[in-house]
């Protein structure tokens, strides 16, 4: 009998929700599973991370399907680049539903998944409907800040990271190695 996947949240305002996930990602491969990152939101260039997980080989496949969409204030997005979001953000949700469904993965990372939910950008109910039928031995980690109480209750293990002191508050702009 194949183990029943889990569902990871990683959440809250702290450093360490992507990084966290991939420290899985590490130990999952050490274990032999297949791992796909799915990253909504970035743009995959520049990531120290995804040079890193390349050279893990083919353990791990990784598909950025983002915009490098992040802001803060909604009124600073024009119609046009929010509707280019949203189109990113429905063609990595279609690539994920079919990603689940082919039942060729034993992880799967949403990565900035909450993010996306939380601009609108897609469906917090199909999000919960995936979770509730994905494949049963599937282990699914979703990051991203805010993570909505629907998929916190379908989640077996969620952390949410609190912020103690970051170096940004002291002017200290994102270390190379150590953000990127
Ligand atoms: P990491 O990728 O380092 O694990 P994260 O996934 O928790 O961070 P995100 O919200 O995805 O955080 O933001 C990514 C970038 O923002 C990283 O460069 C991270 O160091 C930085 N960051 C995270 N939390 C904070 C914070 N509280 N203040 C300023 N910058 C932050
Ligand atoms: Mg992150």
């Amino acid at each position: 009998m194949s183990e029943r996947g889990l569902i990871l949240v990683n959440t809250g305002n702290g450093k360490g929700k992507t990084t966290a996930a991939l420290g899985v990602v590490l130990r999952a491969v050490g274990q032999g599973l297949k791992v796909l990152i799915l990253q909504f939101i970035k743009s995959g260039n520049g990531y120290g991370e995804l040079e890193g997980l390349k050279r893990l080989g083919d353990a791990v496949t990784i598909k950025s399907m983002g915009k490098g969409f992040i802001y803060h204030k909604r009124d600073e997005v024009s119609p046009e680049e929010l509707e280019k979001h949203k189109t990113a953000a429905q063609e990595a949700w279609q690539t994920l539903v079919d990603e689940v469904n082919s039942d060729k993965w034993d992880l799967i990372v949403m990565d900035e998944i909450n993010n996306a939910i939380n601009y609108d950008l897609i469906s917090v109910d199909e999000v919960a409907h995936m979770l509730r039928n994905k494949p049963k031995r599937l282990h699914l980690i979703l990051t991203g800040r805010y993570a909505k109480p629907e998929i916190i209750d379908l989640a077996d293990t969620v952390t949410e990271m609190n912020v103690v002191k970051h170096a940004y508050q002291d002017g200290i702009k994102a270390a190379k190695g150590i953000e990127y």
